[in-house]
């Protein structure tokens, strides 16, 4: 499939787990790919040299979100490799935060800057970059939808905000044919995910039988997703919400 032939995508958080599937299935597709990453450079390096592997494009652009000037330094990585976006994925995130009687006010202000400030100023100052009939998709949770896991409120809250950000946005840039939508994922293994669902013995069949379809999510299962809405097909879905729990929330 060379559906996206042409297309140039940026993935934030690319270099590993679920916005390393995402990247992939988009060079599959035939977008050329910017692999960003945060800190881990040689996860990054793996993604592109997989991708180039397969006959695919892409290059790496490292900057670290949460921090005063993220978004305009990630733009200026991204200008000295690319002329124009068609696809924004906004990925990268802090993947959980503490309880309520435990988190302190630098961990609260740590998850907000980097799931939800980074991605609000990354779209704003991209907005030059971001070509007519392109895609935004921020990457949310199931659990901006369900209280199943109140310890992680904080991070909770940063993917509602998120969506907030993802309904609005779809009005803003409607009239330039670009869509925007959250893809919520549940239980995927990645780094993340790793001390729930290796930290006991009985985490994974845990984890498993949160989902109708009784297993743990693998990337692929987010990445076809995000490139169903990347692609023409997905021209008619924005501001959407987009449960890609496996049936978590049933
Ligand atoms: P992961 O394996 O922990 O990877 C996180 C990614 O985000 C890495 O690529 C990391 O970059 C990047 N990142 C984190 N903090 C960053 C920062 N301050 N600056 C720049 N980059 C940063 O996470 P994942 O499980 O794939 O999750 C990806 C997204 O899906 C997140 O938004 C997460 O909230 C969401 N999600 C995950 C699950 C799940 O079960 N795994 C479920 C629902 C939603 P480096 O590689 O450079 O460290």
């Amino acid at each position: 499939m060379d559906v996206l032939t042409g297309r140039t995508a940026l993935v934030t958080g690319g270099g590993r787990g679920i916005g390393r599937g995402i990247a992939e299935r988009l060079a599959r597709d035939g977008a050329r790919v910017a692999v960003h990453y945060g800190s881990n450079e040689a996860a990054a390096k793996e993604t592109v040299t997989a991708i180039e592997a397969t006959g695919g494009s892409a290059f790496a652009i490292g900057v670290e979100l949460g921090r005063p000037g993220d978004a305009k330094a990630l733009w200026e990585a991204f200008d000295r490799q690319a002329d124009g976006l068609d696809i924004l994925v906004n990925n990268a995130g802090i993947g959980t935060s503490r309880p309520l009687d435990e988190i302190d006010e630098a961990e609260y202000d740590r998850v907000f800057a980097v799931n939800v400030k980074a991605p609000h100023f990354i779209v704003k100052h991209g907005l030059d970059r971001l070509r007519d009939g392109g895609r935004v998709i921020n990457i949310s949770s199931g659990l901006a939808r369900t209280a199943a896991m109140p310890d992680k409120m904080a991070y909770a809250m940063t993917k509602g905000a998120l969506d907030v950000f993802t309904r609005d946005l779809s009005k803003v840039l409607g009239p330039r044919g670009i869509t925007v939508n959250s893809v919520a994922p549940g239980i995927i293994d990645t780094d993340n995910t790793a001390e729930l669902l290796h930290g006991t013995e009985d985490g994974w069949a845990q984890a498993s039988a949160i989902s109708a379809l009784g297993r743990v999510g693998v990337p692929a299962d987010v990445a076809d997703v995000v490139a169903f809405l990347a692609s023409d097909d997905g021209r008619w879905i924005t501001g959407s919400w987009v449960d890609t729990t496996g049936g978590s929330l049933t």
